[in-house]
């Protein structure tokens, strides 16, 4: 598998999968990170494969298949590297909560009870808006939330920033 560098391949639109057939590539998924060793999350669309199936291994290996973030509260500010741009990492702008729904778990409420977790929510994040055709620069941390978040004591919630 070979990473997909170019924003116009992964802007391509992703299409839905069968359970078994996204378990089949999760499983691949998996495994390709763990043999490089340097990445705790990828999507299908990063080595040009565009299905709705994406990984994360923070806590656990996760294969999210046909994800969606249904709910999301709470911000923070977060620093962002990803396979599909090397050597960069960019400050991102992230929820601390979401509600995700795909069709391996359900619907799931992850909730940042520590560091960690708070590392595979923004994964999760991070790895859906690749499914999406986004990628952590559409998430840049930009000044109007730095402004938003000192006001508020950055406890802001979602509709509180727009
Ligand atoms: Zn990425």
């Amino acid at each position: 598998m070979k990473i997909v560098e170019e924003k116009s391949r992964l802007q391509r639109k992703t299409h839905p999968v069968s359970l078994e057939e996204g378990l089949e590539l999760g499983e691949k998924l998996l495994a390709f990170i763990e043999e490089r060793g340097d990445a705790i999350g990828i999507a299908a669309n990063q080595v040009g494969i565009n299905k709705k199936v994406c990984v994360v291994n923070v806590i656990k290996p996760l294969i999210l298949i046909n994800p969606e973030v249904t709910g999301q509260f709470g911000i923070v500010k977060y620093t962002e590297a990803c396979l599909s741009f090397p050597d960069q990492q960019i400050k991102t702008t992230r929820h601390t909560n979401i509600i995700v729904k795909d069709d391996n778990y359900g619907t799931v409420i992850y909730r940042p009870k520590d560091a960690e977790h708070l590392l595979e929510i923004v994964c999760i994040q991070h790895e859906i808006d690749h499914l999406n055709g986004l990628t952590m620069h559409d998430r840049r941390f930009a000044y109007t939330e730095k402004a938003a978040m000192i006001y508020t004591g950055g406890k802001n919630g979602e509709e509180e920033t727009k």
